[in-house]
């Protein structure tokens, strides 16, 4: 039986790391901190994920600076919201909460983020910045998954890395992260011929596919460390992985759960982001 991966546990040890690095900012450069966040329209599930994360924010000393917007907000006015955000030196991150109402553009408003305010790493600089390997700020799940396979100590030089899934959000990030660290990655995506076959070269394996269970244990290789990145609910109401939980924990070394894996490493990542942003911001301003 495989070692089950405590996302929960790692995201607390990042939140501490973040709360000290906050208090090291306001003794060094009298600086807190802020993350702006945008709610746009009054989807539920939006609204609640903000609330979480602006009150992560509070928990580590970060400033919550919030603006919401009626559904019927033009794209006009959210771009000039955030770029009112660039320029104000109290938000060194800027969260702009996808997905933005269907008429509006959401790539011309992640766009118009600041590159060096955007803690979510989706702008096409930070993208660039990571296809470059220069620094810059990572999206946050990908920066997740790197922490957990850290936390159990893999060994990624030379590592099979798979991962399942090309989004711009999770995939291809994640895998530009491990060919960082000297993996060795396949990207496979809906088209891939012999998936199953794919899956079991794997020494890392990390799936973002959002299909319920749709890794079979038996495809997983014996020994290896599965991180599972989907958050599917069923039809009973469970929440679930896009990894076939109980048969891959009994091949891998290691494997996340579903809940209590990734996601709670995401808001974790974005707190850290956001401090990140304000030391690199404010060493430049002093
Ligand atoms: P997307 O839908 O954007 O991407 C899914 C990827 O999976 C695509 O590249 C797609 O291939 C591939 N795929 C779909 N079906 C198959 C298949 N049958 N065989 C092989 N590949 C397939 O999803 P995201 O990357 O945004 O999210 C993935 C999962 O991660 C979701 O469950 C989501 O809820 C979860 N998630 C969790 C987060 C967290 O905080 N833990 C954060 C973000 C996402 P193709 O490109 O060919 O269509």
């Amino acid at each position: 039986m495989a070692n089950i991966i405590d996302g929960k546990a790692e995201a607390e040890k990042v939140r501490l790391e973040t709360a000290a690095a906050v208090d090291e900012l306001r003794r060094e450069l009298g600086v807190a901190p802020g993350l702006a966040t945008v709610l746009v329209g009054d989807d539920p599930a939006s609204a609640t994920y903000v609330r979480n994360k602006r009150r992560s924010c509070e928990k580590v000393g970060i400033q919550s600076l919030h603006h919401e917007l009626p559904a019927s907000a033009s794209q006009a006015q959210i771009v000039d919201l955030v770029r009112g955000l660039n320029e104000r030196p109290d938000a060194h991150g800027i969260l702009v909460q996808l997905p933005l109402p269907a008429a509006i553009d959401s790539r011309a408003v992640l766009n118009a983020i600041s590159p060096d305010k955007d803690v979510d790493g989706l702008h096409p600089i930070s993208q660039g910045r990571l296809m470059a390997g220069e620094d810059g700020l990572r999206p946050c799940t990908p920066l997740g998954v790197m922490r957990l396979l850290d936390s159990v100590g893999a060994d990624l030089k030379g590592a099979r890395a798979v991962v399942v899934g090309r989004s711009v959000l999770v995939g291809k990030p994640v895998a530009l992260l491990l060919l960082e660290r000297h993996a060795t990655v396949t990207i496979c995506h809906s088209r891939t011929r012999d998936l199953a076959a794919e899956i079991g070269s794997a020494d890392v394996l990390v799936a973002a596919v959002g299909v319920p269970e749709f890794v079979k244990g038996e495809w997983i290789r014996q020994g290896s460390i599965v991180i599972d990145v989907g958050i599917n609910r069923r039809e009973d109401g469970r929440l679930v992985g896009d990894v076939h939980f109980e048969s891959a924990a009994a091949r891998a070394a290691h494997i996340t759960p579903v809940p209590g894996g990734v996601g709670p490493m995401t808001v974790a990542m974005l707190l850290s982001n956001t401090v990140a942003a304000a030391r690199r911001l404010e060493s430049r301003r002093s």
